[in-house]
């Protein structure tokens, strides 16, 4: 995902604008692993493979979020790996 992106993404639950980008493994401008989060309602969303996956609640798969958090929990800030919405470790 281009990190230009984030001039134009909103959370897709409460529109909320701007999002925090957290970023995992980037080139430039591209990143390829890393997290949206959205301040206003904790919710965040994984990126991966340069796909942001920004699903409402009932499109995701749990299994594979907390997959995520797991690999990330070191790295990834504290809001998303423990606070995180819609489920945390
Ligand atoms: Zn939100």
């Amino acid at each position: 995902m281009n990190k230009k992106m984030m001039e134009i993404l909103a959370c897709p639950i409460d529109k909320h604008f701007p999002l925090e980008i957290f970023e995992l493994s980037s080139k430039e401008e591209v990143v390829s692993d890393g997290a949206i989060f959205c301040p206003k309602c904790s919710r965040f969303y994984p990126i991966v493979e340069e796909i942001p996956i920004m699903l409402p609640d009932e499109l995701r798969d749990k299994d594979q979020d907390i997959e995520f958090l797991k690999k990330y929990k070191n790295t990834l800030p504290r809001k998303i790996v423990s606070e995180g919405l819609p489920w945390h470790l």
